[in-house]
C-alpha cells in the first residue's frame, strides 16, 4: 500500500501563519534544541486548557501582512499567508540560524506539509510536527512527528490510528490517573511502539500532576516532558 506521504508532491500549499520566531524547543524529545517555530493558524479541536486559542479561527478578517505578524507585540488572531516554497526565504530574511523547524499551531496537520517538509529536509533542516492526532499527517518521511493526542475534546474529532502509527513521539498531557488510562488505550491501538518515545507532560506545571507523571514514568520506563520554556520564562 502506498502511504499518502509517499505519493507525488502536491501543488504548492498556502500556509496561514499566526507566529514565527526563533527560540529553544522547550518540551519533548527535542528539548534544548534551537528551533524556528512556525505556528499555523486554524484548529477545531477545542481543548478547554488550550493556551493558543488565538490560533483557532480561520476568519479571513484577520488576514494581514507578514510584517505585522512577525512584529506582533502580543498574541492575537492575526495571521498572514505564504506559499510553502517561500518559507525558507522568509527564514533568511529574518536572520534565523536554527536548523530545526517546529511546525505547530493551531493544528498544523490541517495543512498538507509534504512539500514544505521535503524542501526543508533537502536544504539541510530537520523538521518536527506537533499535532493533536486528529488529522492525517502529511509530511516527509524524515520529519519527526510528535502526537499529543487530544481525546474527547469539544470539537468532537477522534484521534486517528494513522496519526498514532506515524508518531515518532507520543507526548501526553496528564493531570490525573484518567489521563494515563486514556494513553494506555491509545497505545493499544499502535501497530508497534518500537522506537517510539512515550512522554508524559504534567498539565500546567501543577505539583500533583508532576508527581503523578514522575511516578508513572519511572514505573513504565517512559520519558518525562517538562515545559522547560515556562520554567525559564522564554517563548
Ligand atoms: S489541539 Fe492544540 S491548538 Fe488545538 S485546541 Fe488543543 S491545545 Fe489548542
Amino acid at each position: 500500500m502506498q502511504l499518502a506521504c509517499e505519493g507525488n508532491l502536491p501543488d504548492v500549499t498556502t500556509l496561514k501563519i499566526n507566529e514565527m520566531f526563533e527560540t529553544i524547543q522547550g518540551e519533548g524529545a527535542h528539548t534544548g534544541i534551537p528551533s524556528v517555530f512556525v505556528r499555523l493558524q486554524g484548529c477545531p479541536v477545542g481543548c478547554p486548557w488550550c493556551d493558543t486559542k488565538h490560533t483557532w479561527t480561520l476568519d479571513e478578517a484577520f488576514l494581514t501582512t507578514a510584517d505585522q505578524v512577525l512584529n506582533k507585540s502580543e498574541e492575537n488572531e492575526c495571521f498572514f499567508s505564504v506559499e510553502d516554497d517561500e518559507l525558507q526565504t522568509l527564514f533568511e530574511q529574518q536572520g534565523y540560524v536554527a536548523r530545526h523547524v517546529v511546525l505547530t499551531g493551531g493544528e498544523p496537520c490541517m495543512y498538507d506539509l509534504r512539500r514544505l517538509t521535503k524542501v526543508l529536509h533537502d536544504a539541510g533542516f530537520s523538521t518536527q510536527i506537533e499535532t493533536s492526532g486528529t488529522y492525517e499527517v502529511l509530511c516527509d518521511p524524515r520529519s519527526w512527528v510528535t502526537v499529543s493526542p487530544k481525546v474527547n475534546m469539544k470539537g468532537g474529532l477522534a484521534v486517528l490510528d494513522s496519526a498514532l502509527n506515524r508518531a515518532n513521539e507520543i507526548k501526553h498531557p496528564v493531570a490525573m490517573q484518567r489521563h494515563i488510562d486514556e494513553l494506555d488505550a491509545l497505545l493499544a491501538r499502535c501497530e508497534s511502539l518500537q522506537g517510539v518515545e512515550v512522554c508524559l507532560q504534567p498539565i500546567s506545571q501543577q505539583d500533583r500532576a508532576t508527581a503523578l507523571a514522575v511516578q508513572t514514568c519511572i514505573a513504565r520506563n517512559w520519558r518525562l516532558s517538562l515545559q522547560t520554556h515556562k520554567y525559564i520564562g522564554i517563548e
